[in-house]
């Protein structure tokens, strides 16, 4: 080992290029260089244990596989040791003196085109075994390659333009990096941030990871292990450790497949909604892992918004390790993952509900909203979020629910419609008027009990080509009811009395008409906005939106009714209280459709109506 050994080299332009950038970026995420070092040892382990399945002559075979990383504060270094497959001279010159890799490629390209701030890109790219040099006033790389005849190396550089290899004598097998740290990054020679650096982006690497001698990643990474060898009890703990979880998972979905893209991944339900007492927690919590090296925890634009929920982590080989936060949304390959995920875990619910119906349903109590929302809001997957809603209805018991698929199978043939009612209680909606013609004809009725149901319907719009339709509006074709018994008020007086009403109404009725709809209610009113329900305008009203006018409603009397009959008499004999008791069926109504916006003025009227009747 002389002096005349060692080799002058330039890096090749591309490399200065990123090099120059590196140590002059203001980049903020410095520490990112362990995770690719850390990586890029790990790489080497693996590379070498597919060796020793085909290979019996490797270079210094006994060593065991796995990285050594050790922190000197008073030299100030850190130095990370693999026992994997090291590099030969030309290993070298094409490694680390050339960009051949995809990360830093990338990033070399996108600078010729002269996109944006510099400093910007490397966060955007990484750049690998470069990044060092965001830290590093020099590094010095030692290594052997597996070959037997191979010769051991030193590769040094201080990161401006130029490196050198010099042979050396008496290396083990792989490599050793040592950074020399700048003054300024000093804290990287500290043990204890060196350690939550690694515990942070390498718990799962499945090599030993040891930071001064003591071995961090204790914790296995199960979701690439296969199905079968995975026990419940693991699958628990890791529950806990991934998430943070204080409650147990509820269930889980362990999924691998190959192609089209490499995908091992680990999602769980948990108990408990960590949203039920209002605190919305809108990042996503399935971190995003190639090869067992953490990427982002958080990743956003990995899965739709409504599935943050679930916890857990998705793996691809597939993905480049130094993909950054700022291009993951952008990034096609994410999208398609996040796609194949969510798809198959709609899937997996949808298999859960068929197998398992009571463990489904309070799955549905507790995380039911998030399905509600995805229906509202991720068009790509609304149609198969169909499929997981469940409703009360008139024909189910009270607490027991249907899916929709269950009413079209009930619905008999000459039903066209899915009929639905919003109403604060199962009570509320059979006490009300709307029902009873639905009872009366047999039809199926779904109840709505939460303000946004109707809008998540009229985002479904129809199911199995049936439309969805709110069973309070105008122009249902319904069978006529016992409406037009003997006992009804007689025609030419039902005439009269509708005339009358429209009088006494004014403007804001638009239509006065005998109903075939009513069996024990007097009165009802309908919409004859198909676009907004009542609901739906208040729920606007409250997010501040500007609402359309409110259309007219069409009042719908039951001529068969005692108290409509009274009115009729009244009309001729107490006009006063006979307005009086008009306008306060009118207002009735409206509260049954949820439509009575001042109900003051109601209060003074009904003691009108008392002080002129008691
Ligand atoms: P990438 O890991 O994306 O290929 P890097 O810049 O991190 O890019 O590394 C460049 C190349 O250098 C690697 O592909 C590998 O061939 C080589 N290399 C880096 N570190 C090691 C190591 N510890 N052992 C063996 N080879 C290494
Ligand atoms: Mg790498």
């Amino acid at each position: 080992m002389s002096q005349s050994n060692t080799q002058k080299h330039s890096f090749n332009a591309d490399v200065t290029k990123v090099l120059d950038i590196v140590v002059n970026s203001l980049y903020t995420d410095k520490e990112v260089f362990v995770r690719e070092l850390v990586s890029n040892a790990s790489d080497a382990l693996e590379k070498l244990r597919h060796i020793q399945i085909t290979e019996s002559e490797i270079f210094d075979n006994n060593l065991s596989l796995e990285v050594n990383v050790s922190t000197d504060d008073t030299a100030n270094t850190i130095t990370i040791q693999d026992f994997g497959i090291g590099m030969t001279e030309d290993d070298l010159n094409e490694n680390l003196g050339t960009i051949a890799h995809s990360g830093s490629k990338a990033f070399a390209e996108a600078l010729k085109e002269g996109t944006e701030a510099a400093s910007n890109l490397i966060g955007q790219f990484g750049v690998g075994f470069y990044s060092v040099f965001m830290v590093a006033k020099s590094v010095d790389v030692y290594t052997h390659s597996w070959g037997l005849e191979s010769k051991g190396y030193h590769w040094s550089s201080d990161g401006s333009g130029e490196y050198s290899i010099e042979e050396v004598e008496g290396q083990r097998r792989g490599t050793k990096i040592v950074v020399h740290l700048k003054e300024e990054a000093s804290e990287f020679s500290k043990e204890e941030n060196i350690k939550s650096i690694i515990k942070r982006y390498s718990s799962y690497i499945q090599y030993p990871v040891n930071v001064n001698g003591e071995k961090l990643n204790t914790v296995q990474a199960i979701w690439v292990r296969s199905k079968s060898e995975v026990t419940d009890e693991e699958y628990k703990e890791f529950y806990k450790f991934q998430a943070n979880a204080w409650d147990e998972p509820r269930f889980w979905l362990h999924f691998s497949s190959d192609a089209p893209i490499n995908i091992n991944s680990l999602l769980y339900v948990p108990t408990e909604n960590p949203e039920k007492f209002g605190f919305r927690h809108s990042e996503q919590d399935v971190a995003l892992f190639c090869k067992k090296v953490l990427i982002d925890n958080h990743p956003q634009g990995l899965l739709p918004e409504w599935m943050r929920f679930v916890k857990g982590v998705v793996d691809s080989a597939d993905l480049p390790l130094n993909i950054s936060r700022e291009s993951m949304q952008d990034s096609q390959l994410v999208q398609k993952i996040g796609t194949v995920l969510t798809k198959r875990f709609i899937k997996f619910l949808v298999e859960k509900a068929k197998k398992d119906e009571e463990s489904y349903l309070t799955f549905w109590k507790e995380f039911g909203h998030y399905i509600k929302e995805g229906i509202t809001s991720d068009f790509t997957h609304k149609e198969s979020l169909t499929e997981l809603l469940r409703f009360e209805s008139s024909l189910t018991e009270s607490g027991k629910t249907t899916t929709l698929k269950d009413y079209v199978s009930r619905m008999k043939e000459d039903q066209k419609e899915i009929y639905y009612l919003l109403g604060g209680s199962r009570e509320s909606i059979e006490a009300g008027p709307y029902l009873e013609a639905f009872k009366s004809n047999n039809i199926e009725v779904l109840y709505l009990y939460e303000g946004v149901d109707e809008f998540v319907m009229s985002h479904v719009g129809q199911y199995e080509e049936k439309k969805l339709l709110s069973a309070d509006q105008e122009g249902l074709e319904l069978e006529s009811t016992s409406s037009n018994s003997e006992d009804a008020l007689p025609e030419n007086e039902q005439e009269e009395l509708c005339k009358w009403l429209k009088e006494v109404y004014g403007e804001s009725v638009s239509e006065v008409k005998m109903s075939k709809r009513l069996v024990d209610n007097p009165a009802l009113v309908v919409s004859k906005d198909k676009t907004m329900t009542a609901n739906m305008r208040r729920i606007m009203k409250a997010m501040n939106q500007d609402v359309p006018q409110e259309i007219p409603v069409q009042l719908e009397l039951n001529p068969s009714h005692s108290l409509i009959q009274k009115l009729s008499k009244l009309r001729t004999e107490n006009e006063d209280i006979g307005k009086l008791v008009a306008l306060q069926v009118l207002d009735n109504c409206r509260i049954s459709a949820g439509l009575l916006e001042d109900p003051q003025s109601m209060v003074s009227r009904i003691y009108d109506i008392m002080d002129k009747t008691v």
